[in-house]
């Protein structure tokens, strides 16, 4: 690459202007040094210096030259069949991160110094709530009996909402850990991804952690293992990843057992895609395994599912952190960077394929890509308008990191302006509002999830609805002769046989038709009902697991609309709709949240100098009613006209200082009473 002045320049460049925010628009191409490079360097492409730099820039000190090139050399010598792609099924809090750390650890990849610090779990909030929602994968290498062997650990999302991501990255894989805690035995999640990943085809090697705890109770999992899962549990290997007893002869394990991925790097390039990122320097960065072919930077390749073309600006692997590499060959995973870069996020389709242009006929695509589709909506507001441009450059941050996260702008007459989100599922939606509000705190009001609507209207026409506020009320002309239909989802559950009557009348209660029961293993039951998204957003799970003492799993699909009888509910004060507080539902809800509402709303609103009548209503139908008494010494109450002027002045004169306040009507409203009430 490049002639010797280029290669004299390039170390100038790196001191003197090329910084990280002077590489972006390096790569965006808007600088003007564009326009002079050719006359600085002629020999080196400006792109090859903005790469050679930004490698320097990307490296880290366990990754300096001299070591990138010595763990390239290391790589390179290993064939595929020393190749190991693995990853490691658990439930929640089992010990899935603590595990990957020692196994980083004992391949000399972080040192022991690293450790407390679960290298694999970046996001703060997956931290605190024990959820991997992104998947991240992290490369080793194992001497075993005096060979290297090139190990893949591919982390995945442990929720069903993140369910074709979990699907994913099995895909990249040929075996799992299946690890259970032994004070815990086997739970819920256990279940649902042991049959995902089985499903997927993978090796599956029981470990048993924890078993330096009082608690332990190792013979008893062993059983489970056995019996639920119909593993055989003589193979199965007790350790601790805390104290890392025992977790030296899993490897070795890994190694002999789990078969090595398949490909070969001479036919054209076949490469999924398992997860992406956004990152602040280097843009969209994507998580690839690579079934056949090769790449590096400079490769021309195309998306199957977006017919989009991009140009390799780097390629490499996460070692834990991201090391470039000139090729990513069959069998590995790594990470891939264009240049220029993907513009958005949702460019980056999980379970898309990429391939070499020009050999977009000769190469299969990945069978079962589909497009992530929202199910769940809540609309965001700023408690205080002035805070609008602050909380839309940090949803729109989270969103850049997001894909599966879709982005509207929304509007509220009593709370302004706002936007509408849609989310996988409930799960997925609550992490992204606990982020929102970790940022923001007092300042974001979050209306309740909701799903959607379709509406077909007299003249044959539909509708898609999203918000509340786009159903017809009841006494429009246009709701005329319209039929209105809600999402459903076919719920799978497994279940102990004992918690089963409480199961069907959790299901029962929540609208839900039965689909068939399975009884298997003796004890277990799986159980399949067809319910509305509604109800599963309405955290079925978590009732679920309350009705089965947690043992209950849960997944779902999409089972299309059914007509149903839906109808707006909406909250009044003193005859006025709050329209932030308004929401479809089925017409046997209207009578119980609407006195839910009224009640609920009443212990917010602070008393006025008037009568403050709170009503929950469906179209011109009252369905409940609550009256919040005016203050006792209430001399002005003849005045009472004049008096709501005065309000009114008061109110213009409020508005700058006081932004936290919001007029319905004639009655006025803390935000936090909208926070409190929307508030679960
Ligand atoms: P994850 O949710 O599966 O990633 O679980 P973590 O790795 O975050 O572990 C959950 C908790 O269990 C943490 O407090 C760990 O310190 C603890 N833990 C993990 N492995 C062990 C172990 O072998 N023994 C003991 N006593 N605690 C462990
Ligand atoms: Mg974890």
């Amino acid at each position: 690459m490049g002639g010797r002045l280029g290669l004299k320049l390039a170390p100038v460049l790196m001191r003197s202007c090329l910084r990280p925010t002077f590489l972006r628009t390096a790569h965006s191409g808007s600088y003007s040094l564009r326009q002079i490079w050719p006359s600085l360097c002629p020999k080196l492409p400006l792109t090859d210096a903005v790469s050679l730099v930004s490698r320097r820039y990307s490296s880290t000190k366990s990754t300096a030259k001299g070591a990138v090139s010595d763990l390239e050399r290391r790589i390179a010598a290993i064939p595929i069949e020393r190749f190991r792609n693995f990853c490691i099924v658990a439930h929640i809090d089992h010990g899935k991160s603590t595990l990957s750390d020692r196994l980083l650890e004992i391949t000399g990849t972080i040192s022991s110094s690293d450790s407390n610090r679960q290298i694999l779990d970046t996001l703060e909030v997956e931290r605190e709530r024990g959820i991997t929602v992104k998947a991240q994968t992290c490369t080793m290498i194992y001497n075993h009996n005096g060979l290297d062997y090139l190990l893949h650990l591919v982390d995945t999302p442990g929720h069903v909402d993140f369910r074709a991501e979990v699907t994913r990255s099995y895909a990249s894989c040929g075996g799992a850990l299946l690890l259970v805690d032994a004070s815990q035995g086997i739970q819920a999640q256990t279940v649902a991804n042991f049959y995902l990943a089985f499903a997927e085809g993978l090796k599956i090697i029981p470990v048993v952690n924890k078993i330096d705890m009082m608690a332990a109770d190792v013979p008893r999992v062993l059983e489970q293992l056995e019996t639920t899962l119909e593993l055989d549990s003589s193979k199965a290997i007790g350790v601790s990843a805390k104290t890392g007893l025992n977790v030296k002869e899993l490897l070795p394990v890994v190694v002999e057992n789990i078969p090595a991925p398949m490909g070969d790097e001479s036919k054209p390039l076949r490469m999924l895609l398992v997860d992406s990122w956004y990152d602040s320097f280097r843009g969209v960065v994507c998580l690839v395994r690579i079934f056949d072919g090769t790449v590096k930077a400079g490769d021309n390749i195309i998306s199957f599912a977006t017919d989009n073309k991009y140009t390799v600006g780097e390629v490499g692997i996460r070692y834990p952190t991201q090391v470039p590499q000139t090729i990513l060959r069959a069998g590995q995973v790594g990470y891939v960077i264009f240049n220029p870069g993907m513009k958005k996020i949702q460019d980056a389709k999980i379970g898309d394929t990429f391939t070499t242009v020009g050999s977009e006929n000769v190469v299969e695509p990945y069978p079962g890509f589909e497009e992530p589709k929202p199910m769940v909506f809540v609309a965001a507001f700023p408690t205080d308008p002035g805070d609008y441009s602050r909380l839309a450059d940090s949803i729109g941050q989270l969103v850049l990191n997001d894909r599966s996260v879709t982005l509207f702008k929304d509007h509220s007459e009593a709370l302004g302006a706002g936007w509408r989100l849609g989310f996988l599922g409930s799960l997925h939606c609550s992490v992204f509002q606990d982020r929102l509000r970790q940022e923001h705190g007092a300042s974001i009001i979050i209306t309740e999830p909701a799903v959607q609507t379709k509406v077909v209207w007299q003249d044959g026409t539909e509708s898609v609805l999203q918000s509340p506020a786009d159903f017809p009320e009841m006494e429009e002309g246009r709701s005329r002769g319209a039929t209105y239909y809600e999402p459903y989802v076919l719920a799978t559950m497994t279940l102990p046989q004992e918690y089963l009557g409480r199961a069907i009348e959790l299901c029962e209660a929540g609208r839900g038709e039965q689909d068939s029961i399975e009884f298997f293993h003796g004890s277990q039951v799986i159980l399949k009902y067809r319910i509305p998204t509604a109800q599963l957003v309405d955290d079925l799970f978590g009732k679920l697991k309350g009705a089965t003492k947690g043992y209950a799993t849960l997944d779902y699909e999409d089972a299309g609309w059914r007509e149903s009888k839906l109808v707006k509910l909406q909250l009044l004060v003193n005859k006025m709709p709050v329209d932030a507080i308004s929401r479809v539902v089925h017409l046997s809800q209207v009578e119980r949240l609407g006195r839910q509402w009224v009640t609920k709303f009443k212990e917010h609103v602070q008393r006025q100098m008037f009568e403050v009548v709170i009503q929950a209503a469906v179209g011109k139908k009252i369905v409940a009613r609550e009256t919040l008494k005016a203050f006792r010494k209430d001399v002005l109450a003849k005045l009472h006209a004049s008096d709501i002027t005065r309000r009114h002045k008061l109110l213009e004169k409020q508005k700058e200082g006081r932004k936290k306040l919001r007029a319905v009507g004639n009655v006025v409203i803390e935000q936090e009473a909208f926070q409190k009430f929307l508030a679960k």
